[in-house]
């Protein structure tokens, strides 16, 4: 395995080291990386490192720094035939999804990693999940090219679609799963990869583009039981919001009092783009199953399928920064660009 591949330190957990003089974390030296992980070595593969500055704890990512990202695998794209991203785990998914929507035409993997505790603790699960990232951004198909062509997440002997990623647990190894998506591979003594799920590169391995232009004018809303009239006004109709996601119940249902439709027709009348995702992690919305699905769907909701909230967030961060016309968005929100839902 002949390649160049670029490690791209942003913070986290993963590159913190104890200090022997005071005991305490602090964040590592990449530069030194060989010296630190020295099962690096058995690979051939040449290892640049690029470090933020400052080093950032993901839970203070912003899309600024998402563009920041970007902007530096476009540069360098030509050089390397990989990218592996250390970012903390907090937003991980998040980051990893904005990444999938914002490189265009991506031929080449770009591989997030980080761990749970900080390599350099005797338990770490920091250096396999480092070591197996850059073998999988090494990794060659039999006729050369890249095997994973995609934005994807490692942790735990998994690799998951970058935009169906979702962190699922603050304490265990296995921090990350992609419920509505297989592994792309799965590491065990060989990393097996499925190349039915994984897919083909979208461009020409040259060069890519780069979406930096993003209309970040979205809220959440989580459907609940007791959920009043005041939030959902103040969330669905407020001036500032352009788009919001409902995080509904099961496969898309929300209640059916003539004052919640009320107010999301209010707000489809406003223009604002609704798009429906389910608060469940597993199965899809589907707005013609049950009466108040379809209710919604009359009242101007779109599908998001089975998107995970993090991958909507950045499709619409994304989509509204290309366009100011909300119609093609709502038409496109629907339309599986990366992956991200199952259609
Ligand atoms: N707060 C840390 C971060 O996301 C946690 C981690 O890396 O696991 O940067």
């Amino acid at each position: 395995m002949n390649a160049n591949i670029l490690v791209i330190y942003t913070g986290g957990t993963i590159g913190m080291k104890e200090d022997p003089l005071d005991l305490t974390l602090k964040p590592f030296d990449f530069s030194q990386i060989l010296e630190e992980v020295p099962e690096l070595r058995k690979f051939k593969v040449q290892l640049d490192t690029y470090t933020f500055d400052p080093l950032i704890d993901s839970s203070d990512v912003e899309p600024g720094m998402w563009i920041r990202l970007a902007e530096l695998i476009r540069e360098k794209y030509p050089f390397y035939d990989g990218f592996v991203v250390l970012h903390g785990t907090d937003t991980m998914a998040y980051s990893a999804s904005a990444l999938s929507f914002m490189l265009e035409g991506l031929a080449k993997p770009v591989i997030f990693t980080g761990s749970q505790l900080p390599i350099g603790t005797p338990r770490t699960d920091g250096k396999e999940n480092f070591v197996s990232a850059v073998e999988i951004a090494a990794a060659k198909n039999p006729v050369g090219g890249p095997m994973v062509p995609e934005v994807a997440v490692y942790f735990d002997s998994k690799l998951l679609r970058g935009c169906r990623a979702i962190k699922v647990s603050a304490e265990q190894f296995s921090a990350f799963r992609s419920p509505n998506c297989p592994p792309l591979a799965q590491a065990g003594i060989l990393i097996r990869y499925d190349t039915d799920v994984i897919r083909r590169p979208m461009g020409d391995g040259v060069s890519i583009g780069v979406q930096t232009h993003l209309d970040t004018r979205v809220s959440i809303l989580k459907v609940h039981p007791g959920i009043t009239e005041q939030v959902m006004r103040a969330v669905l109709c407020g001036p500032e919001t352009r788009a919001v996601i409902m995080e509904t119940y099961g496969s898309g249902n929300a209640p059916s009092s003539p004052w919640f439709l009320d107010i999301v027709k209010e707000a489809d009348h406003m223009g604002k783009i609704l798009v429906n995702v389910t608060q469940c992690n597993e199965g899809s919305v589907n707005m013609d199953l049950y009466a108040t699905g379809k209710a919604l769907k009359k009242s101007g909701v779109v599908s998001g399928y089975d998107s995970t909230t993090e991958a909507m967030l950045a499709k619409l961060f994304v989509l509204m920064g290309k366009s100011d016309n909300n119609a093609w968005v709502k038409k496109v929100l629907e339309e599986n660009m990366r992956g991200e839902i199952s259609k």
